[in-house]
C-alpha cells in the first residue's frame, strides 16, 4: 500500500521544505521504506528550465531529460533514488494538458472549470507513474496562502479524503520567530499559518517548526493546543551547521517516530550510521583547500546548487572542507590578469549562458592552463576552455562559438540534429526555448589510457546534460596537434564530450553536468579527483 505525505509551508518561504522532505524520505528509508519524492509547483511556467537563475536558482535535469526544480536534487542526494519527469509538475504544465486535452475534444462539451478539471489533473499527477512505493512524500511549492497555490491545497485535501486518512498525512513547516523584545519565540504566526490551511479544509497532523533555538515545554503545548495536533507532533526543527545533519537531528526529535506512529508503521529504529560518517567527515575535516568558481551568477548560491554540493562531496572522499571563492566572470574582462585567482587551489567555471562575462572565462581557463593550476570545465566552462585553447594555442584566433552570434570559426557550433535513443531530434536557431536542449543522460565513451579513464575507472559512462550548443568535431585533428585531447566522445564519434591537456597537471572539460550526479555517500570521482589534485596544488605554494 503506497502513503501519501504531503508537505505544505507556511509563515515565510524559503524555510527549507525541499530538505525537511528529502529528510524525512531519508529516514523512512533508513527503516526499510521504499520512498519517492514529488514536487508541486504552482508557478505559470511549464517548466523551470526557461527561467533566469536568479529567479529560481538551479534548474536540476533528471535522468530522463527534464527540467525541475533544484529541490529535486536534494531528494536525490538524500535519498539516492532518481527522480523522474513524473516528480515535478507546474501550474503551467497542468493548465497546458488540461487545454491540450480540451482542444481534443476529451471533455465532450463540458465547461473547463478550475475544480474539478485542473484538481483532477493535480491529483491523477500525484497518484500515476509510482512503482509500488511505501511513501510518496509531496512537497507543495510557496506558502500557504498564496492565490496560485489554493488548486494545489484543494487537490491534496481530495486526495486525503479519498485515500482516506490511514494513507495520507499532511506535514505543515512553519517558522517560529525570536522575538528580541519579548525575549521568546512567537507562535502567532504558526497558529495562524494553520488556521488558514483549516480554511481550506486541510488539518495538519505535525507541525514541523523551525526556530533558532530550543522550543520550551510550555511553548510546545500551546501550539498543540491551538493547532489541534499532538504534543508530540509539535517537531522542533532548529538551525544546524551543515545540511547533512538535518536527518539526525530529525531523529532525535522524533519525526520518523511520530510519522510510522501516524500510519500505524512499527519498525525496528532506523540505521543512521552513513548519515553519521558524512556529518562527522563534513564537520571535522582534516585540512582545506580553496577552489574559485567563475561565473555569473555568483551573487545567488542557489544558482549552483548542486555545484556547491559536489564540491563539498569532494571534500567529504578527501577529507577536507572546500572553501569556495565566487568570481564575477564579468571583472576579468577589464584586467589583464586575474589577480583574484593567484590564491586559489583549483579554478572551476561551471554551465552558463550567453556571451555576459565569456571572455572572463576564457581569460581564467587561459590563467589555469599557463599556472599549471587545477581547471575543471563543466558545460560552458568546456567550451569557453576549447575556445582558449584554439585562440591561444592553435592560433585559431577568431574561434568562437554561435551562441553569440555568427563567428569565423565555429569552434562551438549549434547542434542541428543528433540521435537520441534510435530517435533524429532536430534543432534550429529560431526553435522554441523551453524544453529544446540536448536534455537528460547520454552515454560516453572513454578514450583508453586517458586522465579521466583513470578517473571513472571505465570506458563506457552515462552523464546528464543541459546545453545547445557543443564543441565542433572537425577541429579536433587541428586541436590535438597542440596538446589538448577529446578523451570522451559521444558513440557515434561525432559529440566531443570529454577534453584534457595530458601535460597539464589537472586541466579538464566535460559536455555534462556531473554535479547532478554526485550524492554524500557516493561522490562524484570527477570532484573527488579534482579536489585530490586541487590538494597537491596547494601543497606546492
Ligand atoms: N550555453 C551553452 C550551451 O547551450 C552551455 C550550457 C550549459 O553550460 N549548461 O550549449
Amino acid at each position: 500500500m503506497t502513503r501519501f505525505i504531503f508537505i505544505t509551508g507556511g509563515v515565510a518561504s524559503s524555510l527549507g521544505k525541499g530538505l525537511a522532505s528529502a529528510s524525512l524520505a531519508a529516514l523512512l528509508q533508513a527503516r526499510g521504506f521504499n520512498v519517492r519524492i514529488r514536487k508541486l509547483d504552482p508557478y505559470l511556467n511549464v517548466d523551470p528550465g526557461t527561467m533566469s537563475p536568479y529567479q529560481h536558482g538551479e534548474v536540476f535535469v533528471t535522468e530522463d531529460g527534464a527540467e525541475t526544480d533544484l529541490d529535486l536534487g536534494h531528494y536525490e542526494r538524500f535519498t539516492c533514488v532518481d527522480a523522474k519527469q513524473s516528480d515535478n509538475v507546474t501550474t503551467g504544465k497542468i493548465y497546458s494538458d488540461v487545454i491540450a486535452k480540451e482542444r481534443r475534444g476529451e471533455y465532450l462539451g463540458a465547461t473547463i472549470q478550475v475544480i474539478p478539471h485542473v484538481t483532477d489533473a493535480i491529483k491523477q499527477f500525484t497518484v500515476s507513474n509510482l512503482n509500488k512505493e511505501d511513501f510518496v512524500l509531496v512537497e507543495i511549492g510557496g506558502t500557504v496562502g498564496d492565490i496560485e497555490g489554493t488548486p494545489f491545497l484543494e487537490a491534496i485535501r481530495q486526495l486525503g479524503y479519498e485515500l482516506g486518512r490511514n494513507r495520507t498525512m499532511y506535514i505543515h513547516l512553519t517558522l517560529l520567530p525570536f522575538l528580541a523584545a519579548a525575549g521568546e519565540l512567537k507562535t502567532k504566526p504558526t497558529q495562524h499559518s494553520v488556521k488558514e490551511l483549516l480554511s481550506l479544509g486541510i488539518q495538519p497532523d505535525l507541525l514541523l517548526c523551525r526556530a533558532d533555538r530550543d522550543l520550551p515545554v510550555g511553548e510546545r503545548v500551546k501550539i498543540a493546543l491551538f493547532c489541534n495536533v499532538k504534543e508530540e507532533a509539535v517537531v522542533p526543527a532548529l538551525d544546524v551547521e551543515s545540511i547533512y545533519e538535518v536527518p539526525l537531528r530529525y531523529h532525535e526529535q522524533g519525526l520518523d517516530t511520530e510519522v510510522c506512529c501516524h500510519f500505524g508503521l512499527k519498525t525496528d529504529k532506523p540505521n543512521l550510521d552513513s548519515w553519521k560518517n558524512v556529518v562527522k567527515r563534513v564537520t571535522t575535516p582534516e585540512g582545506d583547500v580553496t577552489i574559485a568558481i567563475v561565473g555569473k551568477y555568483t551573487i545567488l548560491v542557489d544558482a549552483y546548487k548542486s555545484l556547491v554540493e559536489a564540491l563539498a562531496h569532494g571534500g567529504i572522499s578527501n577529507n577536507v572542507k572546500v572553501k569556495i571563492k565566487w568570481i564575477e566572470s564579468e571583472v576579468f574582462e577589464s584586467q589583464i590578469i586575474p589577480n583574484e585567482l593567484e590564491n586559489c587551489d583549483g579554478i572551476l567555471v561551471p554551465g552558463g549562458f550567453g556571451s555576459r562575462g565569456a571572455e572572463g572565462k576564457i581569460k581564467a581557463a587561459q590563467f589555469a592552463r599557463e599556472k599549471g593550476i587545477p581547471y575543471f570545465g563543466i558545460c560552458f566552462g568546456m567550451q569557453m576552455a576549447v575556445i582558449e585553447v584554439a585562440r591561444n594555442l592553435a592560433g585559431i584566433k577568431n574561434a568562437g562559438t554561435t551562441e553569440f552570434g555568427n563567428c569565423e570559426d565555429k569552434v562551438i557550433g549549434l547542434m542541428t540534429e543528433w540521435e537520441n535513443e534510435g530517435k533524429l531530434e532536430q534543432r534550429h536557431e529560431d526553435s522554441d526555448k523551453g524544453g529544446t536542449m540536448r536534455l537528460g543522460a547520454y552515454p560516453c565513451i572513454i578514450k583508453e589510457n586517458t586522465k579521466i579513464h583513470k578517473i571513472y575507472g571505465k570506458l563506457e559512462i552515462s552523464e546528464r546534460h543541459r546545453h545547445r550548443y557543443e564543441v565542433n568535431i572537425e577541429y579536433e585533428k587541428q586541436l590535438e596537434k597542440f596538446g589538448i585531447i577529446f578523451s570522451g566522445k559521444s558513440p557515434d564519434n561525432i559529440l566531443p564530450e570529454i577534453i584534457e591537456i595530458p601535460a597539464h597537471p589537472w586541466f579538464i572539460g566535460v559536455q555534462f553536468h556531473p554535479e547532478l550526479k554526485s550524492r554524500p555517500f557516493e561522490p562524484h570521482p570527477l570532484f573527488s579527483d579534482f579536489i585530490r589534485a586541487a590538494i597537491e596544488q596547494s601543497r606546492l605554494v
